[in-house]
This record gives structure tokens, sequence and C-alpha cells, in this order.
């Protein structure tokens, strides 16, 4: 890209983007491609939920990372961690002390690192390892030694997460950050592990007259505006935003064989598209 002086004498390197406020309209659309570039489109991102089923102890968790154990040998996995119950005692403590949405996003992400060291540990027979954010640009050499890498799943907002539209929560938790993750390495989809079959017109455990809902797209989804939702709107948005993700799964991680039938590619609860 050449160097270029303008009018007024200043030295720019002449770029597409040269002098814009990156806002402009045109310029945006401009920018789009045809194919995003995809790091690791094979790789089968998977959250277990941390309320949906770390919080429901050895009983629940331990028959999913079976399958995963079980998988691993077929597929290169990225296992993301959920913060669950530990996550809203914390959150309930900052909201009556007054604390502001960043400092809710900073306690969730410290409840759900300590699922994944857990996580990880309970997978360290089987090549376990918990990983941080800057490990993700090393995840192709630990796949290529058979690891199983595990990552908390907040994104990395922190202090800065944006304030919700309504009340205090972060609105970006470990749903948004499991998509995000999916998304920045190329894959297609993600399954989230949780304790119902999937998305229902009410949560099945308030509403026991709730319909199932087997697949829908994102932006019905938030258009049905449902009383109640399985997964973070975040994460519906996000999906008709993304590139290379195009659906995401939700299965019931009390149903044996759910995960590795969605690990095969199966649809065994819900499937959101984009
Ligand atoms: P995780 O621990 O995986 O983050 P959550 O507990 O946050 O999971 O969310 C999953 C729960 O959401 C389900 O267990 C279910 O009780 C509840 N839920 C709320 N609304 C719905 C809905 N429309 N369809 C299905 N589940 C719902
Ligand atoms: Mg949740």
């Amino acid at each position: 890209m050449a160097l270029k002086r303008d009018a007024s004498g200043r030295l720019h390197i002449e770029s597409p983007l040269m002098g814009e406020s990156l806002m402009r309209k045109g310029l945006l659309a401009d920018t789009e491609i045809d194919t995003v570039f995809q790091p690791l489109p094979d790789l089968k991102v998977i959250k277990i939920g941390g309320q949906s089923v770390m919080d429901r102890g050895r009983e629940m968790l331990l028959p999913v990372l079976d399958e995963v154990i079980a998988a691993r040998e077929k597929y290169p996995i990225l296992l993301m961690a959920g913060g669950g119950t530990r996550s809203r005692h914390a959150y309930a403590i900052a909201l009556d002390l007054g604390m502001p949405t960043g400092i809710l996003a900073k306690l969730g992400e410290s409840i759900s690192e300590q699922n994944a060291l857990m996580i990880a540990l309970l997978l360290a027979p089987y090549g376990g390892i918990k990983i941080g954010h800057d490990d993700l640009v090393k995840l192709p050499s630990h796949l290529a030694l058979g690891a199983i890498p595990v990552m908390h799943a907040m994104p990395p907002y922190g202090l800065w997460e944006t304030p919700p539209e309504i009340g205090r929560i972060p609105p970006h938790r470990t749903d948004a950050g499991t998509i995000l993750t999916a998304e920045v390495l190329g894959t297609t989809r993600c399954i989230m592990v949780k304790d119902e079959k999937g998305l229902y017109t009410d949560d099945p455990k308030r509403n026991p007259n709730a319909d199932f809902i087997p697949e829908i797209s994102a932006h019905e989804l938030l258009g049905r505006d449902l009383p109640d939702l399985p997964v973070e709107r975040a994460l519906l948005n996000i999906l008709i935003h993304a590139q290379s993700v195009k659906e995401v799964l939700i299965v019931n991680g009390k149903e044996k064989g759910a995960l590795t039938a969605a690990l095969n590619g199966e649809n065994p609860g819900t499937r959101i598209y984009k």
C-alpha cells in the first residue's frame, strides 16, 4: 500500500479504509466478505451448563464427561464451563451492594473458571487441560496431542461489560462466550448441554404445559419474545450476525447419548439456526 500526501500535507498509507471514520454505512457494507477464514472448522465446541449440569454434581456431570471422553478419539473438542448457582449467589450479593454490571461480569468470570478447573481435573486422565483465553491460539497443538482443552465460558468483557437493556445482570454470559469462541475459531455449530430436552414455549420447570420446539431460527425466536429462554438473548443476536456459526444445539445432559448424537450431527434436542 502506497504512501500518499493529502492536501494538508499529512502522510497517509493508501488503503480502502484511509481517512474513514469507520462509521459510514456504505463503507461498512463494503467490508462484507463472502468467505471468512475458518481456523478450526471441525472443532466441536461444547458448553457444560453451570446451573443445569455442573451444579447437579457427579450424578449428572460424570456421564456427560464419559460421552466427551468416548468422542475425543473421533472429534477435536473444546469444552467450555458455565458458572451456575454460585454466579447467581455472587450476582445477588453484588446487586444488593449496588455494584455496576461490570463488577458482576468480573465475578461471573472467576466462578465459571472454578468450574473449568474442576472439569479439567476430572478429565486429567484423558488429557483434560485447563486453558485461558490467551491459550486459544495454541489450541491446535493441544488438540494434536490428543488433549481435551477446557476453558471458562465468560467472554472477557469483564469490567467493560455493556450495561443491559433491562436491569443490571451482565448480558453476555457463558452462552454468549461459547458462541463467540466458536465463531472466532471458525466452527459451524456449538452444543449447549443443559438439563431439559431443549427449547420450549416457556420454562418447562415452571410451566408443564409448555410446548417443545425442535427447531427454530434465531430471528424467529427473538421475535416470539417468549416469557423465558434457556439461552441468553445475546447468543441469539450473535447467531444472527455470525459468519461461521450456523446453528446452536441445546441437548439434555440427563439423556444418555444425546450429546453423542449431537456430536454426530443429529439434533436430539433443539436446533436454533441462523
Ligand atoms: P446453564 O446452566 O446451562 O447456563 P440455565 O439454567 O441458565 O442453564 O438455563 C437452562 C434452563 O432454562 C433450563 O433448565 C430451563 O429450566 C430454563 N428455561 C427457561 N425458559 C426456557 C424455555 N423457554 N425452554 C426451555 N428451558 C427454559
Ligand atoms: Mg445460563
